[in-house]
């Protein structure tokens, strides 16, 4: 009490911000440039603790260091009582678990912590039926793993906990791929998850992401919707199909044969079990091994047609500079898909590329559909599920979207 300013709050080590700089923290951004940033104080290793002061020493937050990316510093905390230990992560993620309560009586798969999103930067904690996928993808994140990995552990039904550190992003922050238990129970190779009615097959050892795309919770459902109520009997197109989650929500909801297409073999190998385990028997085969965007074109060139296609692509745009090359892959996708569909036939088109905004995606479609010559209307427009939170601080949390479109 009574210190005077600038003396006893200045802790090292710190970071001090260029003039100006401190606005988008003030804001509550959690991410510190390092063009941001005026001077290091102290010499903070990775993943320290550091606070941050502006030009004129005033005290903005406290953040974990990452030396090697250039997210230099990711803040855990504006307040400048909160001391980040073990109980921090034991109150953050517990509030973060606690705000998806509501969904544990439809599915057994949530996202439990969603990064920067739920005030946790470079955390993602995951459950399958129990089965926790944690990924630590900041410097910051891996310094307190052990008190992560304790405080995750104290949640409720804990089966066990593996970690799918092995992505691209933990090499910008100078660490290593990690990957395996880390606590309790090994998960078995394929974890049967629920989500309404429907069964899913979870690898959480080699699947796309921690295993299964939970983001696309709430588009089965409108799918599942939309195909009940118009496309009983009809033939869909599912690219990009990986497992076929949208395939078993076709057949589910009446669809009359479902073709995938994707260029993973091994996500391929799901379809017979998840059809099993949904109690769907196709009539015929319908997977296809190979590149999307070939296979569209090879479709249109013998005159394929479908009464619904749904696309829902990789992330397409990894950075500004690639942008201009995303876009055309999404128009060229897109108006093809339009091209193949029969007379008012539905496409359901997704973008996970966080930077192809909404309005950019429909700007897309609408180009796409002038080069099909078809008219074309959005009857739904979808997004991300309550456990892929957007903070309003944080804009870059908001990745998915989709347009479910009649194509006249
Ligand atoms: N719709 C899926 C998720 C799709 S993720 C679901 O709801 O579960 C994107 C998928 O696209 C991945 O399975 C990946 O293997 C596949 N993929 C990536 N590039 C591709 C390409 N050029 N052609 C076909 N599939 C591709």
């Amino acid at each position: 009490m009574g210190a005077i300013e600038g003396e006893t709050r200045l802790t090292d080590p710190r970071i001090i911000l260029k003039p100006g700089r401190e606005k988008s923290i003030r804001q509550r951004h959690p991410w510190i440039f390092s063009g941001a940033i005026q001077e290091i104080v102290g010499s903070p290793g990775m993943g320290d603790t550091v606070d941050v002061f502006d030009r004129q020493g005033g005290w903005l937050a406290r953040a974990g260091y990452s030396p090697y990316s250039q997210i230099s510093a990711r803040i855990w905390t504006w307040r400048e009582s909160e001391t980040v230990d073990e109980e921090f992560f034991v109150r953050a993620i517990c509030r973060a678990a606690e705000n998806r309560s509501a969904l544990k009586t439809y599915t057994t798969g949530i996202r439990l912590v969603n990064a920067e999103n739920d005030g946790l930067p470079g955390l993602i904690v995951d459950t399958y039926d129990g089965y926790l996928v944690i990924q630590l993808l900041s410097a910051g994140a891996e310094h307190w793993r052990k008190e992560i990995l304790r405080a995750v552990s104290q949640l409720p039904n804990v089966k066990g906990v593996f970690e799918r550190s092995d992505v691209e992003v933990r090499h910008k922050e100078g660490l290593p791929p990690a990957l395996g238990v880390l606590l309790g129970q090994e998960p078995p190779q394929r974890i049967v998850m629920a989500e309404g009615d429907w069964k899913f097959l979870v690898d959480v050892r080699q699947g796309h992401k921690t295993g299964f795309y939970l983001d696309q919770r709430e588009n089965r459902s409108a799918l599942a919707r939309w195909i009940s109520q118009n496309l009983r009997g009809k033939e869909i197109l599912n690219v990009f199909s990986y497992t076929g989650a949208f395939a078993v929500v076709a057949y589910t909801s009446g669809a009359g044969y479902v073709l995938n297409v994707d260029s993973s073999e091994a996500a391929l190998s799901f379809l017979p079990e998840h059809y099993s385990l949904n109690g769907i028997r196709p009539a015929q085969d319908g997977f296809l091994a190979g590149n999307a965007f070939e296979v569209l074109r090879g479709f249109r060139d013998q005159g394929r047609a479908f009464d619904m296609i749904i696309l829902d692509p990789p992330k397409l745009a990894q950075s500004q500079r690639g942008l201009t090359k995303a876009t055309r892959a999404y128009k060229d996708i897109n108006w093809l898909s339009m091209r193949l569909l029969r007379p008012n036939g539905y496409l359901a088109s997704f973008s996970c590329s966080g930077l192809v905004d909404e309005d950019l995606f429909q700007k897309i479609l609408f180009s796409a559909s002038l080069d099909a010559g078809r008219d074309v209307q959005i009857i739904e427009r979808l997004g991300q599920p309550m456990d892929h939170p957007v903070r309003l601080s944080f804009p870059e949390g908001k990745y998915l979207k989709g347009f479910i479109c009649r194509i006249a």
